[in-house]
């Protein structure tokens, strides 16, 4: 393995190198030509210096352009330039893979990131994608370290789900029934039991259940995988598909269970800060302004905390400038969860105890019998980063819950048995890792922050 650019960059002039990557761009005089090669390991790309009088190749030089895959031999030479320490003086050039200039679609100018998302498989060479991918690298690995370092196991949850116990959004239905020829039932419903699991299967929007029960035997752990919902809307902060962190604790309350969710956080930016300074530093000067100054002091200030009761209070003053005005049992949207954060908290804040009519079943009723344990980190710029709660811990009360909503209490009856065997508070939440990323970068469209987007009438590549 030759070392990668980020690499060569802090090596001392004089080192003789080979540095691989693609041609980023290209620039000519007479008697010298500049070649910017980037590899993906940083942002800043490698000067290669080619002396025209030393290397007498025009043929060669004519094939490489922007998006070109090279390699080249040198020695690392002190660079005039101020824009890096060191650049490279070729003394040999291998051409891999040609990029003609008049197909290649990456040339060297501002592209839209609408335009990019047509061609999702090259726009990880941009300066803007290739960051992303860094950061988002950065943040999966330091969701592990932050969990393994406070001893919660990881738990690998299903992915398709025929329990049917689900309700957080709409669900992807996973047949193999030909669809030509559907088996019914004498009432005319689909008959699934001749479906290949011999009933009806979906793909999951959450392992909390099942996480719920390694919790209540292994006390802490997590989950951090691909999530689906068919959320039918276009927006800038839902996708089809997206990955879950889902931390679940046992002996644990909605105390606990906010601080988790704050010092996780905090931790994750501190992670993306000091990994990922020159990423961070671009985000900060091109994509949103000041970022990292915001997430510093965000890092440093306790989150604010509300109740749902106090938080309405604060949006009837406001109600005036939103689409959607609010009273008391409203479902929170985006533009109001902005405004307590934005506005109201200037920063992250937690609101706690929802009304039950807006919460899932499962959630810890409150003595007021009208409000539950659920808690709702909302940020500037995004809303709601991350949905928890302490969950509903005695048998009766869940039940009762059930019946309101008309749940089957059969279709839950290992769910329920927790609260048979061994019952004991517990708590948990859902990071939207996507939201995490779009958080930490600036990026305003979640579509820009996963490799290959799923959402409505999209799913390419
Ligand atoms: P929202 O109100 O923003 O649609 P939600 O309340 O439906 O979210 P939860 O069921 O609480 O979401 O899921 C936990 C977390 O998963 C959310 O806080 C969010 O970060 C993330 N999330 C939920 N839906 C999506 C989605 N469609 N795309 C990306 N992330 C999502
Ligand atoms: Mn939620």
């Amino acid at each position: 393995m030759n070392a990668r650019i980020a690499q060569l960059l802090s090596l001392q002039a004089g080192t003789k190198v080979v540095a691989e990557g693609w041609v980023r761009t290209k620039r000519e005089s007479k008697t010298v030509c500049f070649l910017e090669l980037n590899d993906g390991s940083s942002l800043k790309g490698l000067q290669i210096v080619v002396d025209l009088a030393l290397f007498n190749n025009p043929e060669l030089l004519g094939k490489i352009n922007t998006g070109a895959a090279i390699a080249c031999s040198g020695v690392l030479v002190e660079s005039i330039g101020t824009n890096q320490a060191v650049e490279l003086h070729a003394e040999t050039i291998e051409l891999f893979g040609e990029a003609p200039v008049d197909t290649y679609p990456l040339q060297k100018k501002r592209h839209t990131l609408e335009f990019l998302r047509e061609i999702a498989h090259l726009r990880v060479r941009t300066n803007t994608i290739g960051a992303v991918a860094r950061v988002r690298n950065t943040l999966s690995f330091a969701v592990h370290e932050f969990f393994q370092e406070h001893g919660f196991v990881y738990v690998h949850t299903p992915i398709i789900s025929a329990s049917d116990a689900e309700g957080a959004g709409e669900q992807f239905l996973v047949t193999t029934l030909d669809l030509k020829d559907v088996p019914k039932l004498p009432d005319g419903s689909v008959d699934y039991s001749k479906d290949f699991f011999g009933k009806q299967a979906k793909l999951t929007v959450s392992g909390q259940l099942e996480g719920e029960t390694y919790a209540l035997a292994l006390k802490n752990i997590y989950t951090f995988g691909p999530t689906f919902r068919a959320e039918n809307s276009n927006t800038k902060r839902h996708l089809a598909e997206f990955w879950m962190i889902e931390p679940e604790m046992a002996f644990c309350t909605l105390e606990g269970n906010m601080a988790v969710a704050e010092q996780f956080l905090k931790f994750l930016f501190k992670r993306v800060l000091s990994r990922n300074t020159e990423d961070m530093e671009f985000f900060s000067q091109f994509v949103e302004k000041g970022l990292r100054n915001v997430l510093e002091q965000v890092i440093e200030t306790p989150f604010s905390h509300m109740t749902y009761t106090d938080a309405v209070k604060e949006l009837e003053k406001a109600n005036g400038q939103f689409d959607y005005p609010v009273h008391w049992g409203s479902d929170l949207q985006t533009e109001h969860e902005r405004y307590l954060s934005e506005t109201v908290c200037k920063g992250p804040v937690i609101v706690t105890d929802y009304p039950k009519e807006i919460k899932a079943f499962y959630m810890k009723l409150n003595d007021d019998g009208k409000t539950v344990r659920a808690m709702d980190v909302l940020v500037p710029r995004l809303g709601e980063i991350i949905g928890g709660s302490e969950r509903e811990s005695r048998l009766e009360v869940l039940q009762d819950r059930m019946n309101l909503l008309n749940l089957n209490p059969a279709d839950y009856w290992w769910y329920l048995d927790l609260r048979r065997f061994g019952s004991v508070p517990h708590a948990g939440f859902g990071l939207g890792f996507e939201r995490a990323v779009q958080y930490v970068t600036g990026m305003q469209n979640i579509r820009d922050v996963i490799p290959f987007p799923r959402a409505v009438k999209q799913a390419d590549f």
